[in-house]
């Protein structure tokens, strides 16, 4: 070969490099997807979705959360769970099916605390969908044997129960697995940075559209049956991460001078009353954390920070009332500065 045919061929390839080089820059420099924000009411809360896609993504979450509902709404009686609760024959769904497994894990995990067949005691206190009636010990006494999930069962898609005055309640897990139901949907879009609220459970991924971490609010625990109250305890900026709070200042009433709150211990069949005034949990899905949560405000903070250390994959971050004041207690693996 001639000194410049081995010159002309270095050239060629270096032009090739070059052009290469220069077209996958194009690519690249092509302008990033658009942020998109979906905000709405859902299961009588709030939801603020927010995510980067090629598209506005709204119909296909308002027909998810349709889905979803049609399964373990309470307030809709043709749901799964609604038609169980009246003892119609019906099949249960994934989405119901998944929710069993983890109330069966968390009922475990707390000894009890948790028990999606507490519906009866939450009812007979005024916080489901019947009215409120005059509570007395006697009639605490004849609701208690229709609560336990170890009376229930689900066997060949169908729910067994002991008595079919039982009834079940997915109140304190349907916000956290709304939460990963909508997550999976935006991941099924290619979406790799959102963050999913609904009512204060939170799934986030990746960067908001600042190129940063999300920054999520704890609330602050102030008596507010309004829910409008934005103060917040404090802000975390975080991402990749599950997050649910409970806590016993939104949803409660006053009887006698007692405060009644919407956590009830299914052991006792009592509302609890103790200092814990918020508990927030981050887990591996928000289910669990959101299940974790309520475990925690019926357990208290000593027993649910044991609880929390024992999950596995859970830290807790516990707000508790001090005299006048609150204080913050937090499980060992909790990372967020303070
Ligand atoms: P919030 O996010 O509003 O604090 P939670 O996730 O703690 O709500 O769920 C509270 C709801 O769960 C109650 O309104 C009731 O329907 C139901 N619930 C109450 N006590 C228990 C319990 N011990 N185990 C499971 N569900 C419960
Ligand atoms: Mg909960």
């Amino acid at each position: 070969m001639t000194q410049a045919k081995k010159i002309s061929i270095v050239l060629s390839a270096v032009l090739a490099i070059v052009l290469l080089a220069a077209f996958g820059w194009r690519q690249k420099a092509q302008p990033a997807a658009a942020y998109f924000a979906n905000k709405g009411v859902i299961f009588g809360t709030y939801y603020n979705i927010q995510y980067q896609a090629g598209a506005d993504l709204h119909d296909s979450i308002l027909a998810a959360f349709d889905a979803f509902d049609r399964s373990l709404s309470m307030f809709n009686s043709t749901s799964v769970i609604s038609r169980i609760n009246h003892n119609h024959d019906t099949l249960t769904d994934a989405f119901f099916e998944q929710m069993w497994a983890e109330a069966e894990r968390v009922h475990a995990l707390s000894g009890g605390a948790f028990d999606i067949t507490v519906a009866p005691l939450v009812n007979l206190w005024g916080f489901g969908f019947k009215n409120r009636e005059q509570v007395t010990k006697a009639k605490i006494d004849s609701v208690l044997p229709l609560v336990g999930f170890e009376k229930v069962a689900l066997r060949e898609h169908r729910v067994q129960k002991a008595d079919e005055r039982m009834m079940l309640d997915a109140s304190a897990v349907a916000k956290g697995q709304a939460c990963d139901v909508i997550a999976a949907l935006l991941e099924s879009h290619g979406a790799e940075n959102y963050l999913v609220d609904i009512g204060g459970e939170v799934v986030a991924k990746g960067l908001s559209k600042h190129g940063e971490p999300w920054r999520i609010g704890i609330t602050k625990p102030v008596d507010d049956p309004t829910g409008e109250s934005k103060a917040l305890q404090e802000i975390i900026q975080t991402t990749d991460i599950c997050m649910a709070t409970s806590g016993n200042y939104r949803n409660f009433y006053y009887e006698g001078g007692e405060r009644r709150s919407h956590t009830i211990d299914p052991r006792t069949g009592y509302p609890v009353q103790h200092s814990l005034l918020s508990a927030t949990v981050v887990a591996s899905s928000c289910m669990r954390a959101d299940a974790l949560a309520t475990a925690c405000m019926v357990l208290g903070a000593d027993k649910a920070k044991q609880m929390l250390e024992q999950a596995g994959d859970a830290a807790g971050y516990f707000i508790v009332a001090q005299g006048d004041s609150t204080a913050v207690i937090t499980t060992e693996n909790w990372i967020f500065d303070r």
